[in-house]
């Protein structure tokens, strides 16, 4: 079996030998975009490069991009557990051309790695392309000989990559693999092609155009190449499983989960397992790039991710801090290929153990409370909206924490309860602060502090009205 491990060192390594340059991952946290949430994709180190602000001195280069997806345009948050090929953390690989190579060769770069150096059976692949790309179809046709029926043509933006409203654009080309029929889903573009049946490994995007804003588009003179490659999901294909969560490394974390909590790997708490391996590595590469569990922003997607692995773990069985106990696995699993990891071992390991003491009491409470109110629910009921801002206000229950245990049974949360229940409090607090004298002052803070957290940035629920635990 091909180890998770090699497969990143041969990607890597492949395309070195074509010119590339290997560069380290950037961090999580994004250096030159203070939009973006979290790094979420490989290209996002290079944006300036793509623009054409900042110029290096190669013009290829090849990465593993640590990523994180938990929030903002790509959130899979929801997703983990569920699905077979979705993680809040992952790799992403990929190999850049900055105005050097474009379509023909990503494309041919792209094919012989997977069905020459990879060996992967070329029927096993069907590639989609932007309707309109007719050269792209061509290339595939011609490149890899595939026939029409598995070049699918897909006219939404699926297919068409931006950077933003302006900047540079252009279509994409992503890979699909065939898992077999005993899968349910659909191929890309049909109703249910939201399945675990045929998964995109790779996207090849071909920004060849610069979108000037009011509908003006202009080519680019000399286009590039912007490629990801999920690492987790071609190691599947590659060590012959179906399921991300059956690869090496994420298999082996479920394992530590499994005998940490003396609950079997495939026993009722399957699922469990999942959501803490994956919520392990996005806690631990957060905080080994300095992220650490807060009220706001960043921290508060980090604080997320961990109180609900920690409900996983405490739904398991655990009363004592027991996350941080994972920690060990994870080093020996990526330790090596991501030596921040345990050049940040103590900051880690305490990070994560004060998180889980904070939230212990608060959590046991909240979930008695919660599975009273759930019984009283009548069947596909939402849980009243008051309810769920208690959890959140006094119990320190993120919303999404609170939804995802309703899920699992079957009822929603009333949303818009929850947010007018936080509106009210935001307008008592308001209420409470005026009269101190200076009103200028006030209204400036209170202003400042709904249009913050209006924004997709900060999101409702980090707002600092959250209980501080
Ligand atoms: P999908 O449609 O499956 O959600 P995507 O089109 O959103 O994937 P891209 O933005 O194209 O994904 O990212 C490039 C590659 O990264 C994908 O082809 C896939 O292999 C991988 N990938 C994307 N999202 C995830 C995830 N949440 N977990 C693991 N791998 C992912
Ligand atoms: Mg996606
Ligand atoms: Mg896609
Ligand atoms: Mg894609």
């Amino acid at each position: 079996m091909t180890s998770t491990n090699d497969i990143r060192s041969a990607f890597l390594d492949y395309f070195a030998s074509h010119g590339h340059q290997v560069l380290p991952s950037a961090s999580l946290v994004p250096q030159n975009d203070p939009t973006l949430l979290f790094t979420n994709a490989g290209m996002v180190p290079f944006k300036n490069i793509f623009t054409g602000q900042e110029v290096r001195p190669y013009q290829r280069a090849t990465t593993a991009q640590k990523v994180v997806r938990a929030g903002g345009k790509h959130n899979d948050l929801d997703n983990v557990g569920y699905t077979a090929r979705h993680h809040t953390f992952f790799e992403m690989m990929g190999n850049f051309s900055f105005g050097d190579y474009f379509k023909p060769e990503a494309i041919e770069f792209a094919w012989n790695l997977l069905t020459k150096n990879f060996a992967l059976p070329q029927e096993k692949l069907l590639v989609t392309v932007y309707s309109e790309d007719e050269e792209a179809a061509a290339l595939w046709r011609k490149i890899a000989g595939l026939s029409d029926d598995r070049i699918l043509r897909i006219p939404t933006a699926d297919n068409f990559w931006r950077m933003g409203d302006t900047g540079p654009c252009g279509p994409c080309s992503e890979i699909f693999y065939d898992h077999g029929p005993e899968v349910a889903g659909g191929p890309p573009g049909s109703p249910d092609e939201d399945g675990d049946r045929f998964v995109e490994i790779w996207n090849l995007v071909f920004m060849q155009f610069l979108e000037e804003g009011g509908g003006n588009r202009q080519a680019l003179p000399r286009p590039s190449i912007d490629t990801g490659m999920g690492l987790e999901r071609f190691a599947a294909v590659m060590q012959g499983k179906r399921d991300n969560y059956d690869t090496d490394t994420l298999r082996a974390l479920i394992e530590a989960s499994a005998s940490l909590l003396g609950q079997p790997a495939d026993g009722p708490f399957k699922t469990s397992h999942r959501v803490v391996a994956d919520h392990l590595r996005s806690t631990a590469f957060l905080i080994a790039d300095g992220v650490l569990p807060s009220r706001e922003g960043r921290g508060y997607v980090l604080r997320r991710i961990m109180r609900r692995a920690m409900r996983h773990l405490h739904m398991m069985g655990a009363r004592q801090p027991v996350f941080y106990k994972l920690l060990p696995a994870l080093i020996e699993q990526m330790g090596t290929a991501y030596p921040e990891l345990a050049r940040h071992q103590a900051l880690i390991a305490e990070t994560m153990r004060g998180e889980e003491e904070r939230f212990a009491a608060l959590l046991s409470r909240g979930m008695a409370l919660l599975d009273e109110e759930m019984e009283r629910l009548a069947s596909g009921a939402a849980l009243p909206g008051p309810v769920a801002f208690k959890l959140y206000d006094t119990f320190g229950f993120p919303l999404d924490l609170t939804q995802d245990v309703l899920r699992e049974r079957g009822h929603e949360v009333d949303v818009p309860g929850f947010e007018a229940a936080m509106a009210e409090q935001r307008q008592r607090a308001r209420a409470a602060w005026s009269g101190s004298g200076d009103t200028a002052v006030e209204t400036h803070w209170f202003d400042a502090r709904d249009r913050h957290g209006a924004t997709e940035f900060v999101g409702y629920v980090s707002e600092e009205t959250e209980a501080e635990v």
